[in-house]
């Protein structure tokens, strides 16, 4: 399981990571929110806890919470903090932390903490991935794993982030539908405030790479001027839907 770390006192950082090791976790270390998200964004294999500082530079942690929350509603966070005061352990848990812990702490209720926490985890794990046949999905010569965060494309395997994949799971889903990149923020990334119009096109051109024969004229995932973009599970073969990219 991966343990990411956000607390920007070094001391304690390292303190932390050495003591999950152990455990036999591997263990990310950031100082500050926005390194933190991007971490957990792209970080593959998943984040599976987060432990999470409060007074931290640039953004909060109350802040750094309600971000995680809009990227995964059931990803574990463990608020460890110098505050005390139950105003602050309410602000905590109304941000959507699932445990709090004051420091200084101690470090075997922290880890049992933490293993609570991973068993649950795995538990939820457990379950979405016993539904396989809605978890592998195939189309032309690609094959998506979603249980895995994996693609396959002829010969080559691509890992996907927790993004990558849900996006790819709603053009899927919505097969053949005009979808403007506004539905694509609301729907996808429930309108976090991070997401732009041109961080999404990103996202399409990594997709496409991964699952068009030639990325640069693509058959499935089509842009539609003005307004967004179209996927077709199964291009005809004479389509010429596509526009000029
Ligand atoms: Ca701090």
């Amino acid at each position: 399981m991966r343990i990411l770390v956000v607390e920007d006192e070094d001391a304690i950082a390292r303190g932390l990571r050495f003591n999950f090791e152990r455990e036999g976790y591997q263990v990310d270390l950031t100082a500050n929110g926005p390194a933190a998200l991007e971490l957990y964004e792209s970080a593959q294999p998943p984040v599976d806890l987060v432990i999470l500082d409060l007074m931290l530079p640039q953004m909060s942690g109350y802040e750094i919470c309600r971000s995680l929350r809009r990227l995964d509603l059931d990803i574990p966070i463990l608020a460890l903090t110098a505050r005390t005061l139950s105003e602050d352990k309410i602000q905590a848990f109304d941000c959507g932390v699932d445990q709090y812990m004051t420091k200084p702490f101690s470090l075997p209720e922290l880890l049992s903490r933490v293993r609570n926490l991973l068993d649950k985890r795995r538990r939820h794990l457990d379950r979405r991935s016993i539904r396989p046949t809605e978890d592998v999905v195939r189309f032309s010569d690609v094959l998506v794993d979603f249980g895995r965060f994996e693609l396959k494309h002829r010969d080559e395997v691509h890992p996907l982030t927790t993004r990558e994949q849900e996006l790819l799971r709603y053009f899927l889903e919505n097969d053949g539908v005009v979808l403007s990149r506004a539905r694509l923020q609301s729907e996808v990334w429930k309108d976090s405030a991070e997401m732009s119009s041109r961080s999404i096109d990103n996202f399409v051109m990594r997709l496409r790479r991964m699952i068009e024969n030639d990325p640069s004229s693509p058959r499935h995932l089509l842009s539609i001027r003005g307004t967004g973009y179209r996927f077709l599970r199964e291009p005809a073969a004479d389509h010429n839907t596509a526009e000029p990219q």
